[in-house]
């Protein structure tokens, strides 16, 4: 079973919306895997942080590994903004410096 499939399944696991069947493949792999336990134990300990920062109920972890993946989206879209925006400063700078030239 590969690591990627088993990581993805984690959350449903946790959420124990997963078959019997499954359930038994991803216990092997945790058993055998210390990445993936790893990467479980981290995901578990998520949940609890939220709690913590707004004080709300619980979280189902398939629905904080969402958040985390849309976080991860939105993180990425300011990143790409700043970098847009940084770089027409630059532009406008340099034209400014050119317009002086003239
Ligand atoms: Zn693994």
């Amino acid at each position: 079973m590969d690591c990627n499939v088993i990581r993805d399944l984690l959350p449903l696991y946790q959420d124990e919306a997963v078959s019997e069947e499954t359930k038994k493949v991803i216990e092997e792999h945790l058993e055998s895997c210390e990445d993936c336990r790893r990467y479980y134990d981290e995901m578990r300990h998520i949940p609890h942080s939220l709690e913590d920062a707004d004080g709300k109920g619980k979280y189902r972890y398939s629905e904080v590994v969402d958040m985390l993946k849309k976080r991860t989206v939105l993180e990425y879209s300011i990143g790409a903004a700043l970098l847009v925006t940084s770089v027409a400063g630059i532009v406008k700078a340099v034209l400014g410096t050119d317009k002086r030239w003239r």
